[in-house]
């Protein structure tokens, strides 16, 4: 399945998006989780796109375009992929399209998760990362079983740069900016399921398993995303 997750930083997009790439064997793709890796080693993607994560901006669609690009181009994409913070902006999400439709496949589903901005205030304000394997936590909703200790790996767990309160508000005006053309966009093409995110963790991730359930996959017989 070629499938698409979208939502306002902290709508719940990370924690959806492991539960559905271990449901259905498929790789999840976080743009995201790819700068922070690339800043954790120092690279020159890293340095450069510090600059804009630091101060809550999008990191400019070139950049961010080009290693969507390459990531796909890797085998275990071929059977699928879940993306997770792209596209952020209609240009990217053409980029994708044209991307797509060289290798003769389309959007199985884009799975937007929809959440009151009160509601993404708290959850970002209270997520915690794991330094170790990179899993999510909330203080609050989602809580580790010892304070600052990861479950899974036993690593400490830290707050995000920018989740602190200076940069969040940039960051929610920035997104919420590009967010109903890109809306649009999908939304035209009819493959648009909109999720009420202010459930529970279970909620949300049982209603989108219900609707993947019953999507035909698209990307199972096409060619290889060159
Ligand atoms: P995103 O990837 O969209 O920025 P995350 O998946 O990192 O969002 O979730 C943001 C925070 O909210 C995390 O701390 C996570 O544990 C918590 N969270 C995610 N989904 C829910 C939910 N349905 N209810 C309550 N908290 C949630
Ligand atoms: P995320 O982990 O998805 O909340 O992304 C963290 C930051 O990485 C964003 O605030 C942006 O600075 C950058 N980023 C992630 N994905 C994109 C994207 N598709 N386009 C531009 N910038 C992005």
């Amino acid at each position: 399945m070629d499938l698409i997750l979208m939502g306002l930083p902290g709508a719940g997009k990370g924690t959806q998006a492991e539960r559905i790439a271990n449901a259905y064997g498929i790789p999840h793709i976080s743009t995201g989780d790819m700068f922070r890796a690339a800043i954790k080693e120092k690279t020159g993607l890293g340095r450069k796109a510090k600059l804009y994560m630091d101060a809550g901006d999008l990191v400019p669609d070139e950049v961010t375009i080009g290693i969507v690009r390459e990531r796909l181009h890797q085998d275990d994409c071929q059977k699928g992929f879940l993306l997770d913070g792209f596209p952020r902006t209609v240009d990217q999400a053409k980029a994708l399209e044209a991307i797509l439709t060289t290798a003769n496949r389309k959007l199985d589903c884009v799975l937007y998760i929809d959440v009151d901005q009160a509601q993404l205030l708290k959850r970002l304000s209270g997520r915690r990362i794991c330094s170790g394997c990179g899993a999510t936590y909330h203080v609050l909703f989602n809580p580790p079983k010892t304070e600052d200790i990861c479950d899974q790996c036993g690593a400490k767990l830290y707050q995000r740069e920018d989740d602190r309160q200076e940069t969040v508000k940039n960051r929610l005006e920035v997104n919420q900016k590009q967010l109903q053309p890109l809306l649009d966009f999908y939304r035209t093409r009819g493959s648009l399921y909109t999720v009420d995110g202010n459930r529970s963790i279970e909620a949300v991730f049982a209603d989108i398993d219900n609707r993947l359930s019953v999507t035909p996959s698209t990307s199972i017989n096409s060619s290889q995303l060159t």
